[in-house]
């Protein structure tokens, strides 16, 4: 009884010993079963060799030398190889190579295998302790350098004699000693590595019950999340059946609420997974990150007012040039400032900080406050999705647990880090590290362009929690663009809250922005207004109609001028559609995907291969277009060099406009295109002209005679040389 705690406190101490910071579970359990095998193989030494040195000193010489060489090779190890954590297998083999060398050098001195007291059964024990390292190169090594050692020692045993000393008596009980103190030997090893083996089941086990268990908290979280604004909605339904001249405004006012955060909600854990899914693609451009943080921390002014919480802006440059995505820095901005002033109470500070950190690659963003921190056992969880502390302070505050996670995803997808200092005295400070590169075109920052959204940069609601959802920021992923071109504020707010689901929504003030956002965003689909600064609506759909690059794009003109004759100039200038002030939301709503769907037409009539090759399209814009990139592209079908870095060049367009142009004229890629283009290019060849497959192939391109005919039956279904002549 009292042997095991004596046990379990010796190897407790041989891990201490084996140990160092950042040491692995695995790696520790393979240098504590070497360290211990090391221990005993000494123990056995250091019994045999003084034993010999008092009874048969003269005698056993050979074995007495051998003796202290063993000692002194596995005391250094007992000493060194807890110090090293770098290697540590190679270590342990290189010492058993020096091990097994001395012995087989000492049973040539003692005249062979048959002769030298078992000092064979210590090889295959040296070899066996390669098992733990769980290495199978290593235990192939050992394997064969055992079979060397059984070789040589026993081929050249002849030229060795055994000392006459050594008696046949003296060398069977040698042999008996060695093979059952080596047999104890591989007993530990097989037995340690059973626990192993235990151990690692029950992990495994664990795990999976970690896993169970996690899924399960998830599931009820979802539920409980989806149910709270469920039952609100419920209960307001009724409240406006049974009385509604009381419910009616204020029960729609709060379903619209909760319709609102079970939409957000949704988003959120989307953007989620498609984080983790890594479909979430990066927008980065170079530019300046320390203006665009100083106009982000300024859309938080008013809610850090309204709660006279003082809200700082600490740079550390004036400027920092440097690549990063706009949208996602905001999504992690907006989060850390908005849970910052959310658990903060009234008259508290927080401080937003940005720079580079000294002498090293990276940009810190570090978001302070002096709230009322988070407990220590619960900080290693705040990244979870759906994990809230379970205070008072912060349950009284709205919210789903959701933002710090999609915040650690980001940054991740960033290629940067985030982690959390807290405590409950001084407060909580987020920092975020971020990578820094400048290889991104440059771009400069257009306020406003992507805006935190309204919800987040407002006051949460005491009275009523549920109603305010003071949630974290969603994603408008891959939807169609929509420019909307528009110079009052109340009117964007009000659009942008009407079609953001539908639409990832652009805003530009006058006609001039709009031309701007127009050629850098190459949008889906415009909505402007007539009457504006800098440039009007009708001059601004002037320069965007005669222009290659924007001429395809639907416009919608949406103005308080109802009358007649600016109706008829908008939509001679080319406007494809009007809606006059007052608009009913749900015709515009469908005048906008009426000319989306219009766009997928036009994709099936450029898109067919044939009709490429027709030359009968009716004249405009868009034809002249798809013709001109017709005409470099036929140029040069043969050369299979070309791409489309070549082709924008031609064209005078950069590579972004031109792919998405193209893309949402013809709903292909410009290289699918091209390829569709060289096989009809060679259907044609070969129906009228007397060229033969091989040629024809070059003509268009194909180096590959075997490739080319692949394509071409692809395509067309048939063999090239099938196509009569
Ligand atoms: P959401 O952001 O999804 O609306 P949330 O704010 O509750 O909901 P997270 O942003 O993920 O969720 O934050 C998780 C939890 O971490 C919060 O519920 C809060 O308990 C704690 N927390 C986050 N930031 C702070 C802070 N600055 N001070 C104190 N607690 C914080
Ligand atoms: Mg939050």
């Amino acid at each position: 009884m009292k042997g095991k705690p004596l046990l379990q406190k010796i190897m407790a101490w041989v891990e201490r010993f084996n140990d160092y910071p950042g040491c692995d579970r695995k790696e520790l359990t393979v240098k504590v079963q070497m360290w211990v095998g090391t221990a005993y193989a000494l123990l056995h030494v250091l019994i045999l060799t003084p034993t010999f040195l008092i009874f048969a000193p003269e005698a056993l010489k050979v074995l007495i030398g051998y003796g202290y060489f063993l000692a002194i090779v596995l005391i250094t190890s007992l000493f060194v190889t807890p110090w090293i954590k770098r290697q540590i297998k190679l270590t342990y083999f290189i010492q058993m190579i020096i091990l097994l060398m001395g012995t087989l050098i000492t049973i040539l001195h003692l005249g062979g295998i048959a002769t030298s007291g078992g000092l064979i059964v210590v090889c295959l024990a040296l070899m066996l302790c390669t098992v733990p390292l769980q290495d199978s190169r290593i235990s192939l090594a050992s394997f064969l350098l055992f079979t060397f050692i059984v070789i040589i020692s026993g081929l050249f045993s002849s030229f060795f004699s055994a000392p006459a000393s050594l008696t046949p008596k003296i060398n069977s009980i040698l042999f008996m000693i060695n093979t059952l103190s080596m047999s104890g030997l591989a007993l530990f090893l097989i037995l340690s590595f059973i626990a192993q083996q235990r151990k690692l089941e029950q992990l495994e086990a664990n795990k999976l019950k970690e896993l169970n268990e996690a899924k399960n908290k998830l599931f009820t979280n979802i539920t409980h999340e989806f149910r709270t604004p469920l039952t609100i909605i419920q209960g307001m339904t009724n409240l406006i059946k049974t009385n509604p001249e009381e419910w009616m405004e204020k029960g729609t006012v709060k379903i619209e609420n909760q319709t609102r955060n079970l939409l957000a909600l949704v988003n959120q854990m989307l953007d989620l997974s498609r984080l983790e899914a890594g479909a979430m693609p990066l927008h980065s451009f170079q530019s300046d990150i320390i203006s665009y943080l100083k106009y982000l921390s300024g859309s938080f002014i008013s809610l850090a007012q309204k709660k006279d919480i003082q809200l700082n802006f600490l740079p550390e440059n004036r400027h920092f040039m440097m690549d990063f995505d706009q949208e996602k820095i905001m999504y992690i901005v907006s989060n850390l400032l908005s849970n910052a002033l959310k658990y903060t109470p009234c008259n508290g500070t927080v401080e937003l900080y940005a720079g580079q950190m000294k002498e090293q690659n990276e940009f810190v963003i570090k978001v302070s406050d002096n709230g009322p921190g988070i407990p220590p056992e619960q900080l290693p969880f705040i990244f979870d999705r759906f994990f809230r502390v379970e205070e008072d302070q912060v349950t009284q505050e709205g919210g789903t647990g959701l933002g710090l996670a999609l915040v650690k995803e980001l940054v991740k997808l960033l290629g940067g880090s985030v982690r959390v200092i807290s405590s409950v005295e001084s407060g909580t400070t987020f920092i975020v590290l971020l990578p820094v590169t400048n290889n991104a075109p440059e771009k400069e920052i257009i306020p406003n362009e992507a805006v935190p959204p309204a919800d987040l940069v407002s006051v949460s609601n005491q009275e009523d929690v549920q109603q305010s959802y003071t949630g974290s920021v969603i994603f408008t992923g891959d939807l169609p663009i929509l420019l909307v071109v528009e110079d009052s504020t109340d009117l964007k707010l009000y659009l942008k809250a009407l079609l953001e689901k539908q639409y990832r929504l652009e805003f530009a003030n006058n006609g001039k922005t709009g031309l701007q956002k127009a050629f850098d965003h190459i949008p889906d689909i415009i909505v402007s207004d007539i009457m504006m600064p800098v440039l009007d609506g009708i001059s601004m759909l002037d320069i965007l109609k005669h222009d290659i690059r924007t001429s395809h794009i639907p416009v919608i003109m949406l103005t308080a001028k109802a009358d007649m004759d600016s109706r008829l100039t908008g939509l001679d200038k080319g406007a494809d559609d009007y809606l006059a002030k007052p608009f009913n939301e749900e015709e515009l709503i469908i005048r906008l995907r009426k000319l989306i769907e219009l766009r997928h037409i036009l994709h099936d009539r450029y898109a067919a291969g044939e009709q490429v090759l027709t030359d009968n399209l009716p004249e405009n814009l868009e034809d002249s277009f798809i013709q001109k990139i017709r005409l470099v592209m036929e140029e040069n079908l043969g050369d299979d060099n070309f791409d489309v870095h070549q082709l924008s060049r031609t064209l005078g367009m950069s590579r972004s406009q031109l792919y998405r142009k193209f893309k949402s004229l013809t709903n292909k890629s410009v290289i699918d295109y091209f390829w569709t283009l060289r096989l009809y290019k060679a259907q044609n060849l070969l129906q009228t002209t007397v060229m033969n497959v091989s040629e024809v192939a070059w003509a268009v391109g194909f180096k590959n005679l075997s490739h080319f005919s692949r394509a071409f039956k692809d395509q067309f279904g048939v063999n090239p040389s099938a196509i009569g002549k």
